[in-house]
């Protein structure tokens, strides 16, 4: 394993890097650092979000920065304000021992004089996006003919955002004998041309494997019904007392409605999507980073380039309708070396895009049930107890207030006092989950097939005990007469198909079955009286035209003609999930 100071990097660099408490460089550090510092040939590298990549290009670009020449040396693209203010405050980090060394951030939507006025001072890196630089030279306040380096952060997203003619109106005015570093999380078509244009003969760096998810992230999924999403999301972020993370969800109006809810309920969460004016925005994310927000909800291209660090959660409201979007999303979580979790709410027909959610990360992504409302409470009592435990008091702080707090509480004894300090604080989960109701969405949707096969091969060995006499049968059920029988080859099985097929309702319970020559008899739990009659109205089997009706019991007599009696089979049956008689009928 390298170190940072086996690597050439200077002195006052290594430093600044270390009271940054990088320990070891990251896998791509590790490779593109000596690699800028010894050569200087073009380098594309691809990783991942969160592995350290503007440390990578940033401590060997400050190292070979000439401090004494006042043209500018370095221009770094990348896509958003978010980004390019992230990546000057880093090399600002990284430069702190750095006399001389100077850095510049120019975007979009801030005060375009104070940054001409900041381009005056000579700084020797830019950090700028791509709208902003090219107003720039083309206002003639800067020029890049002399650069010695372009870095091209982020290229994918510079290509997704439509950059691309801003990309070659930048690049046109610089000077040919230059290094070219190129950065991505992934390699489309797009980015390729790029290289391919710009780039001479790349030294092509790929850490871990293209176009997936860092293996510190884990991702769960949820599978609900579509209208229990928000209660969902609320058990999951009070399952997580500490998280801190973004929801992303698919559309403005649905980012503002989620966040509206979360306020109202009480939760500290704020929205950012395109609509907010610059200034809201930066209210917003200023509230986020310093945590009074715990959680952002957010639209994908609101949050692209938000370069928040330790991140808990990604909670996906609804999955990006680009799946290849999911990646970005996730890749916000589980930083340098810290775990994170991306958690899905999932719709029950989702099931295949987790499939290939699951190919397209190369990871695993966990079924999980939703948390039921005494986990969450069980969860916040034992957090409770945990901060209490924990928590330093600050003796000066309330020692202006001890003697009257111990003469008013005086009288409760310790046992009393806990109780009330507790449920002070708890009450509000123990009275908000009393009654929670199940919020995964049935079984039967939600199950892939095969799981189906192997419980039923559990519960059923030998195919049949569905025969066992049903101990419910016979009282609560309503007896039903169907002018199908054995003449129409009507078996058991066929009769519950028919009968589950035209309900379409399979938690119908289903009693007594009695096949008779031409017409048989079938019990069903008498709530579901009236919607079998309904079910089966004008339906047929085969060329049958079928005629179901209630059976009285002296009719059932009269109805059994004595011939008919010889061939009477009787069974009973329990109706259970993935009973082998309804697949074959289905199929
Ligand atoms: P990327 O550009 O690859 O998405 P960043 O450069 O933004 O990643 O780095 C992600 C986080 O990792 C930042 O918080 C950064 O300070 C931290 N980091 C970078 N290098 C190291 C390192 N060698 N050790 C520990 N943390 C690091
Ligand atoms: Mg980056």
């Amino acid at each position: 394993m390298t170190e940072f100071k086996d690597m050439e990097l200077r002195e006052d660099i290594l430093r600044a890097v270390f009271e940054l408490g990088f320990e070891k460089p990251t896998g791509i550090q590790e490779k593109v650092i000596p690699e800028i510092l010894e050569g200087k040939g073009d380098i594309i590298g691809l990783a991942q979000t969160g592995t350290g990549k503007t440390a990578g290009f940033g401590l060997p670009i400050i190292q070979e920065t000439d401090v004494n020449t006042k043209a500018v040396q370095c221009i770094i693209l990348c896509p958003t304000r978010e980004l390019c203010l992230q990546i000057c405050k880093d090399f600002k980090q990284y430069s702190k021992y750095v006399k001389g060394f100077k850095t510049l951030a120019i975007y979009g939507g801030a005060s375009i004089s104070t940054q001409i006025n900041g381009l005056k001072s000579n700084p020797q890196v830019i950090v700028g996006t791509p709208g902003r630089t090219l107003d720039m030279i083309k206002r003639r306040k800067l020029s890049l003919t002399h650069i010695r380096q372009l870095v091209l952060d982020e290229a994918d997203e510079m290509l997704n955002m439509g950059f691309r003619e801003d990309l070659d109106a930048i690049l046109k005015d610089t000077p040919k004998e230059k290094q070219t570093l190129l950065f991505s999380a992934t390699m489309p078509s797009g980015v390729r041309q790029l290289t391919k244009k710009y780039m001479d003969n790349p030294v092509e760096i790929v850490i871990g494997k293209k176009n997936t998810g860092t293996a510190d992230v884990e991702h769960e999924v949820y599978t609900v019904r579509a209208a229990d999403r928000y209660l969902t999301l609320k058990r999951l972020l009070d399952i997580n007392p500490g998280i801190y993370g973004i929801v992303f969800c698919r559309t403005r109006a649905e980012t503002r409605d989620v966040a509206q809810k979360l306020i109202e309920d009480g939760y500290p969460a704020d929205a950012i999507h395109g609509d907010l004016s610059q200034a809201q925005r930066d209210q917003v994310m200023h509230a986020f980073r310093n945590h009074s927000i715990q959680m952002l909800v957010a639209t994908d291209v609101a949050a692209r380039g938000l370069d928040i660090h330790d991140l808990t959660h990604i909670v996906n409201y609804n999955l990006p309708d680009e799946l290849e979007m999911y990646i970005h999303r996730s890749g916000r979580t589980g930083r340098a070396g810290k775990k994170g979790k991306s958690l899905i709410i999932s719709h029950s027909r989702e099931g295949r895009k987790i499939q290939s959610l699951e190919k397209i990360t190369g990871q695993k992504i966990v079924r999980k049930s939703v948390p039921r409302g005494e986990d969450i409470v069980q969860k916040r009592l034992y957090t409770l107890m945990d901060n209490i435990e924990k928590i330093v008091v600050d003796e000066e702080k309330i020692a202006p207030y001890w003697e009257e707090i111990k003469q008013k509480l005086d009288w409760l004894d310790r046992d009393e006092l806990l109780k009330r300090l507790i449920f002070l604080e708890f009450n509000r989960f123990v009275e908000y989950y009393k009654n929670a109701k199940d919020l995964n969405a049935p079984e039967k949707e939600n199950k892939p097939k095969r799981k189906n096969k192997e419980r039923k091969n559990k519960e059923r060995p030998n195919g049949k005990e569905i025969y066992k006499k049903s101990p419910v049968a016979e009282s609560g059920f309503t007896r039903f007469f169907i002018n199908i029988g054995e003449k129409q080859n009507i078996k058991v099985h066929n009769l519950i198909g028919l009968i589950n097929e035209n309900t379409r309702n399979r938690n119908i319970e289903i009693g007594k079955i009695d096949i008779m020559r031409k017409f048989s008899f079938f019990e069903v739990e008498e709530a579901f009286t009236t919607q079998v009659l309904n079910a089966f109205n004008d339906t047929y089997y085969h060329d049958t035209k079928l005629v179901v009706e209630i059976s009285k019991p002296d009719n059932k007599v009269k109805a059994r003609p004595e011939k008919e009696h010889a061939y009477k089979k009787e069974h009973t049956y329990k109706k259970k999930k993935g009973s082998k008689q309804r697949k074959r009928q289905r199929r």
